[in-house]
């Protein structure tokens, strides 16, 4: 049995679900490679050989690659993919853009999400957002499965001494080009990588508050998220959801400010170590969730806190 792990990378560096997703094809048991597929990521690649636990590392390192366009990086997954039991990749955008093509490609159905391995056949996974776990067991032959980061404690970065190995195939499938992206820079902590995070909901009231938030997270070292109800009423950009349809977070602390509590908003929280909320309504549904609860209004309570910490 050997597992093929496709890297999540910036060509330059791994990202962090990376080491989630090799901890999940740890479970399975068998040989693990990793595919890094982009352009220049001799480096990424350095990285990854080094994971505890890796046997082997596969560079298809190509231009078509770059920024891992889905209709270019597929068709190599697909191709490679056949030699192996199981194909995952972290349930990002990156995973779910490439792995459902993968599947396809292969004639399987795709285990989506999964939170717990149960055998190298058997996988917990969130249906209802959250509210029930399905175990699916897949007969397919190759089982191609995204994997939800927060489910894994990441492997180590550091012990292993996995050898590179030069693959190609399908490159520029033709059919999509890169045109550019704008990145939200911070310097705060990524919010699905954060120890802590501290989010505002249709509370704040308008973007300008958010400030307060802010406040808070820089002394804490947090990261910030947001409630739907506060992306959407266009208070701050969308990446800062978390929820349901955005962001999937479990750190150890989360504080959520003026959020009622919606299933939606639980179903990307709710595996938080420790859920803090301040809600002026004694009645919110966050507080059935919160292990710490403030009913308090918020624009007095979060100055507050800040000043203490
Ligand atoms: C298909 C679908 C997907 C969805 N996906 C998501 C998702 O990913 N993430 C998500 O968050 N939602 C999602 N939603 C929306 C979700 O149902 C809720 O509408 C949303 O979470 C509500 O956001 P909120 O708690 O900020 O707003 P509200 O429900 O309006 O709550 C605001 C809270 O702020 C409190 N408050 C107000 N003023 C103060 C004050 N001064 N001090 C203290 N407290 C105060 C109020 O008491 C209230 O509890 C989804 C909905 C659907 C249908």
């Amino acid at each position: 049995m050997t597992i093929l792990v496709i890297a999540e990378h910036t060509n330059a560096a791994l990202a962090a679900a990376t080491l989630n997703t090799v901890a999940a094809a740890q479970k399975i048991g068998g040989d693990i490679h990793v595919l890094v597929a982009g352009a220049n990521a001799g480096a990424a690649a350095d990285a990854a050989a080094k994971i505890a636990g890796v046997a082997k590392v596969l560079l298809a390192d190509n231009a078509a690659y770059a920024n891992q366009l889905p209709e270019n990086v597929a068709p190599l997954v697909a191709e490679l993919g056949k030699n192996y039991s199981h194909i995952l990749a972290a349930a990002t955008s990156n995973g779910k853009n490439i792995l459902p093509r993968v599947a396809a490609a292969l004639d399987v159905d795709q285990i989506s999400e999964i939170i717990s391995v149960e055998s190298a056949d058997t996988f917990k996974r969130p249906i209802y957002a959250g509210n029930a776990i399905a175990t699916v067991q897949s007969s397919a032959a190759i089982k191609v499965i995204t994997v939800r980061s927060t489910g894994f404690d990441a492997a180590a970065a550091e012990g292993g001494s996995a050898s590179v190995e030069a693959v190609s195939g399908p490159a520029d499938a033709g059919k999509s080009a890169f045109v550019g992206e704008e990145l939200a820079k911070s310097d705060r902590p990524e919010l699905t990588a954060a120890k802590i995070v501290v989010s505002g909901g249709r509370g704040m009231g308008n973007g300008d508050n958010f400030k307060h938030l802010y406040a808070l997270a820089d002394k804490l070292g947090a990261a910030v998220g947001a409630s739907r109800a506060a992306v959407d009423a266009g208070f701050v950009p969308n990446d800062m959801q978390v929820g349901q349809t955005g962001k999937i977070v479990a750190p150890q602390l989360y504080i959520a400010v003026g959020i009622s509590g919606a299933i939606q908003h639980l179903a990307g929280m709710k595996d938080s170590k420790v859920i803090v909320a301040i809600n002026k309504d004694e009645e919110a549904p966050i507080f059935q969730v919160a292990d710490y609860g403030l009913v308090a209004d918020l624009f007095e309570a979060v100055p507050e806190l800040e000043k203490s910490v």
